[in-house]
């Protein structure tokens, strides 16, 4: 007898493929749907055939109808590369996305978690930032799609938390990266990682002294598990992220050295609103959910090489 019969929207990619696998070790049925826009079959392809899982392709711009208990809503190209390709299907992906689900929801019963994102605080001006924080976001930039499609998402799951009692859970994801992210997927830990291994130039946008604060995968599952899990009542949001912060020139350093790669910095331009700083106040994940990352930098890094060098 399986716990729960779960749907993963965006369940091919990046952190939905963990999350896949993840909730089929803990004794779950999971139907990942996606669009393959970003995702891929070969994150998936060793879960194809286990019994208790199911794959559907599937746009969740349009409604769908699946029983389920719980859905974790991931789909959404998260990548500025990505998101910035087609941003009006990018917003569209965000609302009509959540509404698909929570409607989803609210027909079923399920409980259902959002995947929001720290890019609702924009470029921030209080530091680190807690979720009492509203955010300094740009209506009208080409980041406008991604921050603003995840602020409206929100919005409609607290709405549809007070109209309907659908019962939410909403975590705000900071920067994540580990094996399984694409090799064009764009962002800065996979890029400098691919270019220190193939020994071409590492590309730091700008002077390189913005800042990140970078979490190892399985510490984010954990964290989205827990929420998910967690007390009724509790809808978040809620911060996941590492709170141990660095400029991307340190990273790109770090990255050289673990290597042992020969690459040689060069700077680009800027891309426009690229966020000034950045780092989580996990005080109410640590609270709520008894929560903390245990992977640190260094030895993320390493696994990520790892795989990499594996990939390449
Ligand atoms: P990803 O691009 O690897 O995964 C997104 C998945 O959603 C892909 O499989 C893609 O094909 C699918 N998708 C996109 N549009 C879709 C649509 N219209 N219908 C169905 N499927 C669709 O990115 P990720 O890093 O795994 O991010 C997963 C979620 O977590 C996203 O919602 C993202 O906004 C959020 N998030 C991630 C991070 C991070 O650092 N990784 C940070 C903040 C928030
Ligand atoms: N970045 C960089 N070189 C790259 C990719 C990204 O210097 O090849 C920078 C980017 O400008 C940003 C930071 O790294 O300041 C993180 O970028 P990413 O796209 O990973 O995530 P986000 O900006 O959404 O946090």
């Amino acid at each position: 007898m399986r716990k729960n019969r779960i749907l993963v929207t965006g369940g091919a990619g990046f952190l939905g493929s963990h999350l896949c696998d993840r909730l089929l070790r803990d004794g779950n049925d999971v139907v990942c749907l996606d669009n393959l826009f970003t995702g891929s079959k070969d994150n998936i392809r060793h879960l194809l055939g286990n019994p208790y899982f199911e794959f559907i392709r599937h746009d969740i711009t349009l409604p769908i109808f699946v029983e389920c208990d719980q859905i974790y809503n991931l789909a959404c190209p998260a990548s500025p590369k990505w998101y910035q390709k087609d941003p009006i299907f990018t917003f569209k992906t965000s609302v009509y996305g959540a509404m698909n689900c929570l409607g989803l929801a609210k027909r079923t019963g399920a409980r259902v978690l959002q995947a929001s994102t720290s890019e609702i605080y924009g470029d921030p001006e209080i530091h680190p930032q807690p979720e009492s924080y509203r955010g300094c976001v740009n209506t009208i930039g080409i980041r406008s799609c991604y921050d603003e499609g995840k602020r409206a998402a929100e919005t409609l799951f607290f709405d549809y938390h007070r109209m309907h009692g659908v019962d939410v859970k909403v975590m705000r994801i900071f920067n994540t990266y580990g094996p399984c992210m694409d090799i064009d997927d764009g962002r800065v830990i996979s890029n400098f990682i691919i270019q220190a291994l193939k020994g071409e130039d590492i590309t730091i946008y700008g002077d390189g002294l913005q800042t990140r604060s970078f979490c190892y995968v399985d510490d984010l599952i954990e964290g989205m598990v827990r929420l998910m899990n967690s007390r009724d009542g509790f809808t978040g949001p809620v911060n996941v992220g590492n709170p141990c912060e660095f400029t991307i020139k340190e990273l790109a350093e770090r990255v050289i050295k673990l290597t042992g790669s020969s690459s040689r910095l060069v700077y680009r331009d800027l891309p426009e609103d690229d966020p000034r700083q950045r780092r989580p106040d996990i005080t109410l994940a640590q609270k709520e959910l008894d929560w903390a990352p245990t992977v640190m930098l260094e030895e993320g890094l390493k696994r990520t090489i790892a795989y990499f060098e594996q990939v390449l």
